[in-house]
């Protein structure tokens, strides 16, 4: 049922067939390689150059000096431990919270009260704060121009940006990913040029899908697949500005009957096959039953 595309090909990032890559737990399976690219963008289309990296390094060998991403000095010091070190922030919070710089004190004490277990209802969804909580709870909404809207309505003064272009005072970059019908991700940029994020309800963390440190999110890898995930961000909707010099206010989204998969999550957080099939019974059944 969820093989649909799972492994159609075109992805711009590491996808490769090799030999030894581990094998993935579906009747699909194919194996992709674990060649790191080179995230050097080209100044023009901002795409990667598809060449391998020098090791120990993000670039190829002809792009050893590659121009960072401008900051302003807005962007915040990277300082996983603000999440990483109490369960109840890191279960609550997702990658959007993340990207916006949000630890929200609702989600928290909501965790906390669930005994830290089940967190991931309390995410922040983009379009929650007006009136739109249940927004990306159909999978097929999570896709970008659909979270773009959203988080422009959020935040207002979200202002769309390049990789090369600086970001107004007061503002840092963030950037938006999708697998699309899947879910989205959100990246953001630290005080030192590089990029951090957080994928669901796990830890925040600076490497990419192929354990790179991110220089660039439009050029990292976010093919999940080689680990047995069925996530490939694949599609890169675009580097934003957003405030760095206020609290952003988010809304929490949450689980409607039907939908129990929770956006701005990550493979580690979905249920798991199993949960699935019998969820997609039970509303077989309900449809079926509706009709009588
Ligand atoms: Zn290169």
């Amino acid at each position: 049922m969820r093989t649909r595309r799972r492994l159609r090909g075109g992805a711009a990032v590491n996808t490769d067939v090799i030999d030894n890559a581990p094998a993935l737990p579906n009747q699909n399976r194919k194996m992709y390689k674990l060649t790191p690219k080179c995230q050097c963008p080209d100044p023009a289309t901002g795409k990667a150059c598809g060449a391998d990296v020098v090791k120990g390094t993000v670039f190829c060998e002809q792009h050893q000096d590659c121009p960072m991403a401008p900051r302003n000095g807005c962007e915040k010091p990277y300082r996983p431990e603000l999440y990483n070190k109490d369960p109840a922030i890191y279960k609550s919070h997702n990658c959007y919270s993340y990207a916006m710089s949000v630890i929200d004190k609702r989600n928290i004490a909501s965790c906390r009260k669930n005994g830290n277990s089940n967190c991931r209802q309390f995410f922040h969804q983009p379009g929650a704060l007006h009136g739109e909580r249940f927004a990306l709870n159909a999978a097929e909404r999570r896709k970008c121009d659909v979270v773009e809207k959203l988080i422009m309505k959020d935040v207002p003064e979200v202002t769309k940006s390049s990789f090369y272009q600086k970001c107004p005072i007061n503002k840092y970059k963030i950037a938006l990913v999708s697998d699309d019908g899947e879910d989205y991700h959100f990246y953001k940029q630290d005080a030192d040029g590089y990029w951090s994020h957080k994928d669901g309800s796990n830890k925040v963390k600076r490497y990419d899908a192929m354990k790179q440190p991110i220089f660039n999110p439009q050029t990292a890898s976010r093919d999940y697949r080689w680990q047995g995930s069925d996530l490939n961000y694949e599609s890169f909707c675009g580097f934003y500005c957003v405030p760095g010099d206020r609290e952003i206010p988010l809304g929490q989204g949450g689980a409607s009957r039907r939908q129990k998969k929770m956006a701005g999550g990550s493979w580690t957080d979905r249920p798991s096959k199993g949960t699935r099939r019998r969820a997609s019974r039970r509303s077989a059944m309900r449809r079926l039953t509706r009709r009588h």
